[in-house]
């Protein structure tokens, strides 16, 4: 049976709603169905499409007002936009997903990679002789006292009450100079060897560095991580996988590291610069201080690395910003500026990635099932890829561009697709969007 797409056409962009969900289309199609029997092979498929649409387009309710759509009109937004051939109930949904591992998704996260870095897309993030910089941070999406599953990590209290709860690694390609995030494939944190034995972010990092570094290490990685990942092990995984990193680096978690630095500062080694700036109201100061060749821990086989410091501190005494940092990145007084910038914008996960995620619709937190076995992260990817393509589309789809750059908010944008979309089938993402643009009177961009 044909997958219900036309090839791309001419007048479509390499890169698009389309082509993106085509390409996601085909890799669902071998996802694994544990049902016995013939011609189940599609459902999984639209399980996956279905679950994915509904996170694409945040609304929870797109799946019921397509099968509404379905009956009054005799064809839904379902099938044209995302190509499923039939509208599978949400129970249908979670029993053929929980069976599907979220390994099975993370090719398609290394394809969008592969494509953008194709367009010349990540040349602007690039900083130190072109470093592409990805940030590693582990995300809570699940906690609960009685629901739970095989993959679920647990905590015991004192009380003998058990809390369980799901978290992953989300990696994203961050820099100071963009304020778009891109996200890679997760890796969850979820107990290993036969369930007995709990896991933990760094190890679930350690897996990360392990599956996705041969495939990333030729664009010159530096890796970014809070004060938990400045520990030996992980730091010697990443220089294995020829990467580099900045890591946030506290005096109360490295003993031996801040002793061998208190003992250069006592011989005038360690080298300090200051520049002052003004923010329009103050004059601020940022004072770098700045070591290489520190040992990370207390042997004397222990690895060696940079370290700096930056306080920020206004000219009314307050302190607006203090870190620290290790690095295998070489320090100097010219360099110790663009380096703290790069290990700053970790941040990124955190407010760009984590909160969207968690805030901005897309309901990372869901409740919408949670499994015996795989369900939970299959659709906490699904909502991770739904992220990406959007992030994706507001780089590539001009429609997209404008639409977002005249609608007051992001909310504004989603409210009218979940509208329009209850009430009228498009013929495609295309074909909506443009007709939100002559709705406002707005031309339609030559280009696509
Ligand atoms: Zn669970």
């Amino acid at each position: 049976m044909a997958l219900p797409f036309e090839p791309t056409q001419k007048t479509e962009p390499a890169l698009s709603q389309k082509s993106l969900v085509a390409m996601i289309s085909d890799k669902f199609a071998n996802l694994t169905d544990a049902r016995t029997g013939e011609n189940t092979r599609y459902e999984v498929s639209d399980a996956a499409l279905s679950a994915f649409a509904m996170f694409f387009m945040q609304n929870p309710s797109f799946l019921a007002q397509q099968i509404n759509l379905q009956k009054n009109k005799g064809k839904n937004n379902l099938q044209t936009l995302f190509g499923a051939y039939s509208n599978p109930c949400d129970n249908q949904i979670r029993n053929l997903l929980d069976a599907v591992s979220p390994v099975e998704l993370y090719a398609i996260f290394s394809r969008i990679f592969n494509d953008l870095h194709a367009t010349g897309y990540f040349e602007p993030f690039l900083v130190l002789n072109k470093s592409l910089l990805i940030a590693l941070d582990g995300v809570d999406y699940f906690s609960s006292e009685k629901i739970h599953c095989d993959c679920c990590s647990t905590q015991e209290f004192a009380n003998g009450k058990i809390r369980y709860n799901h978290k992953a690694i989300t990696p994203v390609i961050v820099s100071p100079k963009q304020n778009q995030v891109i996200p890679l494939a997760p890796e969850f944190i979820t107990p290993q060897d036969g369930h007995t034995k709990q896991d933990c972010e760094l190890t679930a990092s350690s897996r990360w560095l392990q599956r996705e570094g041969p495939a990333l290490a030729v664009h010159n990685v530096t890796i970014l991580g809070d004060d938990l990942y400045s520990h030996e092990p992980f730091c010697q995984a990443i220089r294995a996988q020829k990467m580099h990193f900045i890591l946030v680096c506290k005096a109360d978690s490295h003993k031996t590291l801040y002793e061998w630095l208190a003992d250069f500062e006592r011989e005038n080694k360690v080298i300090t610069i200051t520049r002052t700036r003004w923010d329009g109201k103050h004059k601020i100061h940022d004072t770098y201080r700045l070591m290489n060749d520190l040992p990370l821990r207390n042997d004397d086989e222990a690895m060696m690395v940079n370290w700096c410091e930056l306080k920020s501190v206004r000219d009314d005494g307050k302190v607006l910003y203090y870190n620290t940092f290790i690095t295998d990145h070489p320090l100097s007084s010219s360099a110790v500026i663009d380096i703290v910038a790069a290990g700053r914008s970790r941040w990124k996960i955190e407010n760009e990635n984590n909160n969207t995620l968690k805030t901005k619709g897309y309901h990372f937190e869901h409740n919408f099932g949670h499994g015996k076995k795989n369900l939970s992260s299959v659709l906490a990817t699904l909502i991770l890829l739904a992220f990406l393509f959007h992030t994706v589309l507001e780089h590539i789809d001009k429609c997209y561009q404008l639409l977002r750059s005249v609608l007051p908010t992001r909310k504004t944008f989603f409210d009218d697709i979940r509208a329009l979309t209850r009430y009228t089938c498009f013929e495609s993402w295309q074909q909506m969007l443009e007709f939100m643009l002559k709705g406002l009177d707005i031309p339609i961009p030559k280009s696509v």
